[in-house]
């Protein structure tokens, strides 16, 4: 890998190689093949099959490495196919402690399909550190937390969870969609693997799904290359490439969002309808002080609850510039209801103890002039 030492800013342009030596192309190339021709007998030019490694993929793997100042990076289809990836690395009756707050697909894939095999999962408030010591068992092999959570955007102290995982042996799995590694590096915090949905900000653009997988431990990386190969859910060239490109911009976009975020939440806190705003950036949120000491950033989520629930339906029909649209991180500000879309798999009564209910509505802040996106919420929250 080259190009390490820059600042996150200059690294997201210049991620990796900054331009492929054989032709000088700025672009890296999409190197759009299944299988590579051997030089002579018993050799390989380092590429022999895609699954294998793509030099494309190759690329963005290393970019996306640097950034989060781990040794390897791994790309997957989708940031579900990395969790999953995570996943085979346990065993039957292994025990993983787990933010209950968390992605709805994170949760379905635990409890409707690694349940079966045999894996056991426990749930808790992770921004509290002694019900995650409550719940350590003698087979707990792992921590999987997300920081700021999806979507009560609860902040997890990533140094003290890191203690407790290394105290008992076991990995800290670090889900790092939302502040991505332009505020937030686990692994420099006391992480193990950071888990990625490129598809959101590192894409950028609401047009490819992706997902990573970092480590900064080269044993890690061995286990973690073999079940990538071997099970094939690889990110292809072409994708590969849309986030090599996402990435060169997430700096300014990052920023952008951020700024744009920080005048609505403040906006809406305001706002008569409104009862309460999940913002990290604002000083009076729950968990403002420990995201300040492992981040350098707030990011472009917000997730706020109205008075009355029948503004949710009004809000949802009478928005005209922000768009009703599941996913996040993308220029184009989205809105969800997470009742219905991202966190409809999770039961009931989790969901009331959390605080996902019909009167919350999440919002991914993009990159438009924050007046105009101000505008449509005023009419969409005053009908
Ligand atoms: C979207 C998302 C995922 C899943 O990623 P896909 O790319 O949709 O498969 C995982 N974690 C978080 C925090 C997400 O927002």
């Amino acid at each position: 890998m080259q190009n390490k030492e820059f600042n996150v800013d200059t690294l997201v342009v210049h991620g990796n190689k900054s331009y492929e030596e054989k032709t000088g192309a700025i672009s890296f190339p999409i190197y759009q093949s299944a299988t590579f021709r051997h030089p002579n007998f018993n050799e390989s030019t380092g590429y022999d099959y895609s699954r294998q490694q793509n030099p494309t993929r190759e690329e963005v793997e290393c970019v996306v490495a640097n950034l989060e100042k781990g040794i390897r990076g791994f790309g997957f289809s989708s940031g579900m196919a990395a969790i999953t990836t995570v996943l085979t690395l346990f065993r039957p009756k292994d025990h993983i402690v787990v933010s209950e707050d968390l992605y709805g697909g994170t949760y379905r894939i635990f409890e409707e399909v690694f349940k079966n095999y045999g894996l056991e999962f426990t749930y808790v408030d992770t921004s509290n550190i002694d019900s995650v010591k409550e719940v350590i068992q003698e087979n707990t092999v792992a921590i999987y937390i997300e920081t700021p959570s999806n979507p009560m955007m609860r902040v997890t102290d990533i140094r003290e969870i890191s203690n407790i995982a290394q105290e008992i042996n076991a990995l800290l799995i670090v889900d790092n969609t939302f502040l991505t590694p332009y505020y937030q590096r686990p692994l420099q915090l006391g992480g193990d693997i950071v888990v990625h949905s490129g598809t959101k900000y590192l894409g950028g653009h609401n047009d490819t799904l992706a997902g990573f997988l970092v480590v900064k431990d080269e044993k890690l990386a061995a286990q973690i290359e073999l079940l990538q190969m071997t099970s094939g859910a690889v990110l292809s060239p072409f994708d590969s490439w849309l986030i090599i490109r996402g990435i060169k911009t997430l700096g300014v976009r990052l920023e952008k969002q951020q700024e744009n975020a920080l005048q609505i939440a403040k906006w809406l806190e305001k706002h008569e309808n409104i009862e309460k705003v999940y913002y990290i950036g604002l000083e009076n949120h729950i968990g403002y002080e420990v995201n300040l000491k492992q981040s350098s950033g707030f990011g472009g989520m917000i997730s706020f609850t109205v008075k009355d629930p029948s503004m949710v339906e009004s809000i949802l029909r009478n928005i005209k510039l922000i768009m009703y649209a599941e996913s996040l991180g993308g220029v184009e500000t989205l809105i969800t209801y997470p009742l219905k879309q991202t966190h409809a798999a999770i039961p009931e009564e989790i969901r009331n103890k959390l605080g996902v209910n019909d009167r919350l509505i999440r919002l991914s802040v993009g990159v438009e002039n924050v007046s105009d996106l101000i505008e449509d919420l005023e009419q969409a929250l005053s009908v």
